[in-house]
């Protein structure tokens, strides 16, 4: 409802978050198989409102951090609410051209890549943000001027839910560090290089919002230099709630302290903010349903098996993330303690010491904020099959991924027929 969200004081928008019942999960569950993964179209849309109505005063661009999810219906559902694609990989630039965002909507932010991979991001007709000294001059060598591109900067700060997931701290590999300005400056002149744009990323989850100023007043030291420049990309890293009382990044306090930030230092011309979230935009929009194998009692601890792992959903184990869990087939069972464990050959805990409804074998547990680096980063370990994906639009379920048959396990194997 973007045209209805603005007229609303923000408090009320943001209790008319939307979230799937546990009906149409349930019917999701028994219609295509558990595990699964479903995604809330309207939850994507609601979060992207939220953060256009936020910098509705401000010249700012959000480029949705595909990583996250790349599923090409969710690509193509964040199209049509007018977000761009932020990629980090070729393929992920691929993808987005193959949703149908123009070249201009498509921005890549490499790290580490070989300088083929910008020549082809260049050929496709893309935003790049280079973040190396040695492609920053093989680019200027063979373009010189031609084509505009952005420098990703590592601005020394330390942000971010954990190491794991900070980039932009001093021991960092993501970026070029600011004290090289120099030497990026030596390597624009040489070559004439058009910079049309500064991009720093310092982590992910990053609930202060300070810490998108102090990237922004790093920004403002070196802006002077780059007589070209259009716009400034703040990157990712928006935190979203986990759990009630959950912190979050303040998505209007941020929108004023950028615009305060940029009204208070003119620059010889305005400069557009360009955003990249990830998460923001679709963690919460997803939901792993999974069903319970086993219940194992122990002296010490009552186990939960259920027929998942770290193969379909890896953060708690990488990351130790917290995962709201619901036991939606027996809602009203009484509250007791379990350890939510998969059935991988690891020690594969989603949550060791849980309060749920009463778990039987055969209940259906949904883990929530689960549409974020949750499918992309399932895997086929123990040759296990990845979920199946659904999605949700209008009340409408669409399965917009199979789950994976017997035949994708050997799919790209070559199987010698002497041996
Ligand atoms: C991963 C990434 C993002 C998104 O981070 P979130 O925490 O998911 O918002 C944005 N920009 C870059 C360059 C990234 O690598």
């Amino acid at each position: 409802m973007p045209i209805a969200c603005s007229l609303f004081p923000v408090h009320y928008l943001r209790s008319m978050s939307e979230q799937l019942s546990n009906e149409i999960l349930l019917q999701a569950a028994q219609q295509f198989g558990t595990p699964l993964y479903v995604y809330h179209a309207e939850k994507i849309t609601e979060q992207f409102n939220r953060l256009t109505a936020a910098f509705s005063k401000s010249d700012v661009k959000f480029f949705y951090a595909c990583k996250a999810l790349t599923n090409i219906n969710i690509l193509k559902h964040i199209k049509t609410i007018g977000a761009n694609v932020d990629c980090s990989s070729i393929n992920e630039v691929k993808l987005a051209l193959h949703a149908g965002f123009p070249p201009s909507n498509v921005l890549y932010t490499s790290n580490g890549i070989a300088f083929e991979e910008i020549e082809e991001a260049k050929n496709l007709g893309v935003h790049i943000n280079i973040d190396s000294l040695s492609n920053l001059e093989k680019f200027g060598k063979k373009f010189g001027h031609d084509y505009p591109v952005g420098i990703r900067l590592r601005p020394n700060i330390m942000a971010g839910g954990n190491l794991k997931i900070s980039t932009g701290h001093d021991k960092s590999k993501f970026g070029i560090p600011v004290d090289q300005l120099p030497e990026i400056l030596k390597l624009v002149e040489q070559n004439n290089l058009h910079i049309k744009d500064l991009h720093i990323h310092t982590g992910s989850e990053i609930k202060d919002v300070e810490v998108f100023v102090k990237g922004i007043e790093v920004l403002f030291d070196i802006i002077p230099h780059f007589k070209e420049l259009e716009f400034v990309d703040l990157g990712g890293g928006f935190k979203v709630p986990y759990k009630k009382g959950d912190a979050s990044t303040d998505i209007e306090l941020l929108a004023e302290k950028v615009k305060e930030a940029f009204n208070s230092h003119p620059y010889h011309r305005p400069l557009q903010v360009w955003f990249e979230p990830g998460k923001f935009m679709v963690s919460e929009c997803g939901y792993l349903l999974t069903q319970v194998n086993v219940i194992k009692e122990t002296e010490a601890i009552t186990f939960a098996g259920i027929n998942s792992g770290f193969n379909h959903l890896i953060r708690p184990m990488f990351y130790d993330s917290y995962h709201r869990i619901q036991n939606i087939s027996n809602p009203g069972g009484e509250e007791k303690h379990y350890a939510v464990v998969g059935n991988i050959c690891e020690t594969d805990t989603f949550a060791w010491d849980r309060k749920l409804n009463e778990v039987r074998e055969g209940d259906y547990l949904v883990f929530y904020n689960a549409g974020a680096y949750g499918f992309e980063m399932s895997s086929n370990f123990n040759s296990r099959f990845k979920p199946a994906e659904v999605l949700v639009k209008n009340n409408e379920l669409h399965l917009i991924r199979k789950r994976d048959v017997f035949e994708d396990l050997l799919k790209n194997q070559i199987e010698l027929s002497s041996l």
